[in-house]
């Protein structure tokens, strides 16, 4: 009879020991991180109203229509988050975080879900770190923001990316430069790809974005927006600059990186890695004055990032970057015996609270299976024990990787291997 198997949604992967060490230990760099940043952490239940998602990136736009994991019930319409901001935003509002005066500084580690073609860095369950400031409308805030996330990939030693800046402007500006596009792109319909083209009236600014060969020439003589940003904006942008030139945070400038989503404005940025092949930001933000009234809070200005987690994860391996091995325990229980096996049950939580990490065989194997399974799991230290050893309290200690052994009383096997 054949049994059923199951397995993960396609695009969705289990993480397992021997690499969860790497994720475990980005984790502890980014709360560290965040913590030296002050930034507190917020996180939000995984599923959210559909409305909330399809308002908050604008009805036409691609992130609905790229599928996204919906489902209903009832009357309710649910979606798995596609991504952290508005969610936040969402969060700020619903728990009147705005009363807690000052400006919000919050940030979030965890799953999102998008029903994308899974490809090489791309896929249907990925994570996300990312990072909100909430209620500054100063550059200040901007480059503290870029200062956090290019922090993260600096300690890790990931030092070959490209930071590349721009600005959208106020609705004003990108008015403006969107009329100047589609009148740019009218004529050359004909010769954009498909889904340029189907963008040109709706949200000409995303035709920028298409990685479509046969848009590359169009797009090279297109109007920049930097040509159309407001005094108020260019302002913005230069002090942005400055900025991040007194704090030595290289940057490239890029007139076609745009944010085609009304509530963006002013700085938008994207960290960039040469090892991620097609798909090779690693991360981005910038400034979303308008999000948090479009979702039914007060007028407040912000700005965030937000990065893969799996794309951080094949920069390192490209960089032969190891952010933590697993270790193995410094102290296994060789038992003979059911007797032996309960001591050593006994004898673990004593040794556990003086922080040393213990372990035993669990399955009652022969000796010489439970000394390979000591060696397997690369344990520092085993300690054997049978009727005699429990008899006489002395017990043979030993050292694995010296391959040497010592004779300890039960009270003596704690500062012997700490020593
Ligand atoms: P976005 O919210 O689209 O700006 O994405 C921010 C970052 O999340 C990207 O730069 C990627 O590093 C990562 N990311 C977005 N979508 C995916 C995905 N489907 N699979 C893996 N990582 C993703």
């Amino acid at each position: 009879m054949s049994k059923t198997t199951f397995t993960t949604h396609h695009g969705m992967t289990d993480l397992l020991p021997g690499d969860i060490e790497q994720w475990q230990a980005l984790e502890s760099l980014i709360h560290e991180t965040a913590r030296r940043y002050h930034f507190q952490e917020i996180r939000t239940p995984v599923m959210e109203q559909t409305e909330l998602i399809a308002r908050g990136v604008g009805q036409l736009t691609d992130i609905v229509s790229k599928e996204m994991f919906t489902f209903d019930r009832g009357e309710d319409h649910y979606v798995l988050r596609p991504e952290g901001t508005a969610p936040v935003a969402r969060a700020y509002v619903q728990n009147h975080l705005a009363q807690r005066g000052g400006t919000q500084r919050l940030y979030y580690i965890g799953p999102f879900f998008r029903a994308e073609r899974p490809q090489k860095g791309r896929q249907r369950q990925f994570h996300q770190f990312g990072a909100e400031l909430i209620g500054s409308s100063s550059a200040i805030a901007d480059v503290e923001i870029i200062a956090f996330m290019t922090a993260i990939y600096r300690q890790i030693g990931i030092k070959n990316t490209t930071l590349k800046l721009n600005s959208v402007g106020d609705p004003a500006s990108r008015d403006a430069y969107r009329k100047a596009l589609h009148d740019y792109f009218r004529p050359l319909a004909d010769k954009l790809s498909e889904i340029s083209r189907n963008r040109l009236d709706t949200n000409p600014m995303r035709i920028l974005d298409s990685k479509e060969d046969q848009d590359q020439p169009l797009k090279a003589d297109a109007p920049r927006i930097t040509d159309y940003l407001s005094e108020k904006s260019r302002e913005h942008f230069d002090t942005v600059k400055q900025l991040l030139d007194r704090l030595d945070i290289p940057y490239e400038t890029d007139p076609f990186l745009v944010r085609g989503l009304d509530y963006y404005t002013e700085t938008a940025f994207e960290l960039v890695s040469p090892d991620l092949g097609s798909q090779d930001a690693l991360g981005g933000g910038g400034r979303y004055d308008l999000l948090i009234e479009e979702v039914g809070g007060p007028p407040t200005p912000a700005v965030g990032f937000a990065c893969g987690i799996e794309r951080l994860m094949i920069a390192s391996e490209a960089l032969g970057i190891t952010l933590a091995h697993p270790t193995g325990p410094d102290i296994y229980f060789v038992t003979r015996g059911e007797e032996a096996a309960r001591w050593a049950l006994e004898k673990m939580p004593e040794l556990r609270n003086s922080g040393l990490v213990c372990t035993m065989d669990y399955a009652g194997r022969s000796l010489k299976a439970q000394m390979k399974d000591a060696n397997r799991q690369q344990a520092r230290f085993a300690v054997i024990i049978g009727e005699q050893e429990l008899q006489e309290n002395m017990f043979t200690l030993r050292d694995m990787v010296k391959s040497e052994e010592y004779q300890v009383k039960s009270d003596d096997i704690a500062g012997r291997v700490q020593s």
